[in-house]
């Protein structure tokens, strides 16, 4: 039996037209829109020329129907800049995380969700409510992505074929995840993790998820989560100067822009102040890279997992296997941590084995 929405889910994983497909796998673009919406199923032999093209083992077309990610459950920046191919191809991706995760529930005891929701508050409050929920004190925030996880959001990364994608976010069944780009400098991962936390937090029930006034309450909240403003305050002179901005970024670890920008929302830098810093960066390089730029944060449970899994003589292929998945398509889940396929030392464990609780210590600053 083939499941026909899985056939659209994977085209659009690898963002292809029908037409494109259909030439790929050497059949009528028309067929291949019968398949696609149930009016005819493809033969054995069809559906593995379809299964070639797209690079997915054949028996991904013959599991369960998958659930979607719908597009209003996603707060995409930019969204008019991204192409829907581009949106669809990212949001399937999603979809199949959400299985991975599924799978990683099934096997393992995750961490609970503890993310608020608030509706209300500013995105100043709101950031300074979850810190005080997540006894972050008024220091510099530790690992974002550990902390996020510690705390039951799901943080996997985006294929790196999506560049123009930052990083995104949703609720299913209250468990939060977050997606991010990994190609960006370690400070702007940092950042987009606590803007998606932004999101999280603020949006999607009495607030709209997505537009230009949800992009700018996300990204006030992301300040005022990574930069405190007692301790900003505290620690940053009036006016300060553009090295003593250089210098200061990595207290918080944030780009000099983002610690710019901080400074002339917490009244230390003046309007033309701020202007003249950021121009004067821009100059030196900082508004499209980040020179000498902290390394990337990435998840600390996907390595635990597949230590543990591989313990049991559970391979990454394997896991791969079973959720009828390419090893890529995991691969590019997990920060390029990369999983090679090689093949377990012992024997898979016979029997059911219990649930091991996965805790997430966050880094201690
Ligand atoms: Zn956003």
């Amino acid at each position: 039996m083939v499941t026909p929405s899985r056939i659209r889910l994977a085209r659009e994983r690898r963002a292809l037209t029908l037409a494109r497909l259909a030439r790929m796998a050497g059949i009528s673009q028309q067929s291949l829109s019968n398949y696609e919406n149930a009016h005819v199923t493809p033969t054995q032999e069809t559906l593995h020329r379809i299964a070639g093209a797209l690079n997915f083992p054949p028996a991904f077309f013959t599991c369960e129907e998958v659930d979607e990610v719908p597009s209003e459950a996603v707060a995409f920046r930019a969204r008019t800049k991204t192409s829907m191919r581009k949106q669809k191809a990212v949001r399937s991706q999603a979809a199949l995380a959400v299985e991975f995760n599924d799978w990683l529930g099934a096997h393992f005891a995750l961490p609970e969700a503890s993310v608020p929701t608030y509706g209300k508050p500013s995105p100043e409050s709101a950031a300074e409510m979850v810190r005080s929920l997540w006894t972050l004190g008024e220091t510099a925030t530790p690992n974002m992505v550990h902390l996020l996880e510690a705390h039951g959001v799901r943080v996997f990364s985006l294929d790196n074929e999506h560049q123009e994608v930052d990083a995104f976010s949703f609720w299913r069944d209250a468990v939060p995840y977050v997606f991010l780009n990994t190609a960006k400098s370690g400070e702007r991962g940092r950042f987009d993790a606590a803007h998606e936390l932004g999101h999280l937090v603020m949006h999607g029930h009495d607030r709209p998820l997505s537009g230009p006034e949800a992009e700018r309450e996300a990204n006030r909240f992301a300040g005022a989560f990574l930069m405190p403003r007692a301790d900003v305050v505290a620690r940053m002179p009036a006016g300060a100067q553009v090295d003593q901005i250089l210098k200061a970024k990595s207290i918080w670890r944030v780009s000099a822009m983002a610690l710019t920008h901080r400074l002339h929302e917490v009244d230390l830098l003046t309007d033309w102040q701020y202007r003249a810093t950021c121009r004067r960066l821009a100059e030196m390089g900082y508004r499209s890279a980040e020179p000498d730029g902290i390394r990337r944060e990435t998840s600390q449970i996907l390595p635990k997992v597949f230590t543990l899994l591989r313990q049991r003589g559970h391979t990454p292929s394997r896991v791969a296997h079973e959720l009828c998945l390419p090893l890529s398509e995991l691969n590019s889940l997990m920060f390029g941590l990369s999983f090679t396929a090689q093949n377990g030392s012992g024997q898979a464990e016979a029997g059911r084995w219990e649930r091991p609780a996965l805790r997430v210590v966050p880094d201690p600053r």
